[in-house]
């Protein structure tokens, strides 16, 4: 479905439901930023609430990044300091601790957009290296792998539609493929789980396949790995039920990481261009019951099943955290929202006991931008919840001006 065919409700801001009203004072969410900081910010957001105006700043944006850096260094600089840890993983962990209270844990992804996996795969793999060790001194351990950023997506793409490779395509997977276990082996001496991001659907097959593996070969101990589902697309209820189904037969440990699904926009244009059905469902109304409908299959599985939830939707994070403290299993669940986005929620969910994991992208400016930009324009939903934290900051904006003027 086209945005513009979407219901009018999908667009709408959503209503914080009551009982989740932030429970917080606003200074301890944003007591780190500086008035710069916060007004920065504010402006940022008030750009992403606008969907026409988000959509023209990002492709402007984009153009903009093949124009000399000092030409649009003050937007990206600013987002990048907003939306990411930095450009290295000590500043990410430094960001990461300066920024967020104790209590909350980090997954460290290292954002590169656009680097071709073969010419930067050893690059990748020392960073991830990196990443798995600043995981490792915390409570909870994670780190990120986007697949298609250590293999090639042309391979992943052909794998999926069961194209044979050519002997360079091969010899590349090879060495990707060793890649990828250099990484495993060292998260799994490290006691540190990998979340495998999800992708388009069209190169989704292959990462299925390949998680499928090395589920069966890292998980034995711990879930290592983790499989990510998208929940916005129609069959994905059926493929969890006999994922979870066949990895239960295998004894080994099952760690799913559950999302909407962030391609929606690209996924229905690709299927009106090749004039096939859609993957995603018709309705937002019915994704949503995807979702829901998933933690509770994850949950009342007769095998432990670790549950990685990565969404800002309060209603849904809210089911999980009574479903999960009504069974005792919300020591397996963990709530995840993106560094810079929807604190309050983190800070909540932090505060009543949960465990919480904030996503942290860092990586150089030139690659991280393209990555956070994707993620703007392909998380249809980015305006919603920048509308709310906007809200939010609005209010401290004006706390803190109050403040000032009672001070005199
Ligand atoms: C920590 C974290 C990790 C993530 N990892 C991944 C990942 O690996 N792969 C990935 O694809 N995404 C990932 N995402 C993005 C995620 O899939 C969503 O795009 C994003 O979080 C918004 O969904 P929501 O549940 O937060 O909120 P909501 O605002 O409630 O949901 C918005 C989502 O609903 C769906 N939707 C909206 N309108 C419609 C409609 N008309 N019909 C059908 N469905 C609709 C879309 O998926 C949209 O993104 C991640 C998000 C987070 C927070």
């Amino acid at each position: 479905m086209q945005c513009s065919q979407r219901h009018r409700s999908d667009l709408m801001p959503p209503r914080r439901p009551h009982h989740l009203a932030p429970k917080l004072s606003y200074p301890e969410v944003y007591q780190q930023h500086s008035w710069t900081q916060l007004i920065q910010k504010y402006v940022l957001l008030w750009a992403l609430s606008h969907p026409v105006l988000a959509k023209a700043g990002i492709s402007m944006m984009k153009r903009a990044l093949h124009l000399p850096h000092f030409m649009h260094a003050p937007v990206s600089g600013s987002m990048h300091y907003h939306f990411c840890g930095g450009e290295t993983i000590e500043t990410a962990i430094q960001r990461f601790h300066t920024d967020l209270p104790r209590g909350m844990c980090a997954a460290f992804d290292y954002a590169i957009e656009g680097v071709h996996a073969l010419t930067g795969l050893e690059e990748f793999s020392h960073e991830l290296l990196k990443a798995i060790d600043a995981a490792h001194a915390q409570y909870k351990k994670f780190v990120v792998v986007k697949l298609s950023a250590v293999i090639p997506p042309k391979t992943l793409q052909q794998l999926s539609t069961h194209q044979s490779l050519t002997p360079t395509e091969q010899e590349h997977l090879h060495l990707s493929q060793q890649a990828l276990h250099n990484i495993l082996e060292y998260a799994l001496a490290k006691s540190v789980s990998v979340l495998i991001d999800a992708e388009h659907s069209w190169v989704q097959p292959a990462i299925d396949h390949f998680v499928e593996q090395l589920m069966t070969q890292y998980n034995i101990n711990y879930p290592t790995v983790y499989q990510t589902i998208q929940m916005y697309r129609h069959d994905r209820p059926a493929y969890l039920k006999s994922f979870l189904e066949q990895l239960s037969q295998k004894n080994v440990h099952i760690g799913i990481k559950l999302v909407r699904g962030a391609y929606m926009e690209e996924e229905n244009l690709h299927a009106v261009q090749r004039g096939i059905p859609s993957p995603i469902f018709p309705t937002k109304q019915q994704t949503d019951d995807a979702f829901d409908q998933a933690i509770s299959t994850c949950l009342e599985f007769p095998t432990p099943v670790h549950l990685f939830l990565g969404t800002h939707n309060e209603q849904s994070i809210e089911q999980a955290y009574l479903q999960g403290k009504e069974k005792h299993l919300l020591d397996r669940v963990c709530f995840s929202q993106l560094f810079g986005m929807c604190d309050e929620i983190s800070y909540n969910l932090s505060k009543r006991g949960a465990n919480v994991v904030k996503f942290v992208p860092y990586g150089p400016v030139q690659h991280a931008i393209p990555y956070l930009l994707r993620r703007a324009e392909e998380n249809s939903s980015a305006s919603k919840h920048a509308y709310l934290e906007r809200l939010s900051l609005g209010k401290e904006i004006r706390r803190r001006m109050f403040k000032t003027t009672a001070m005199h």
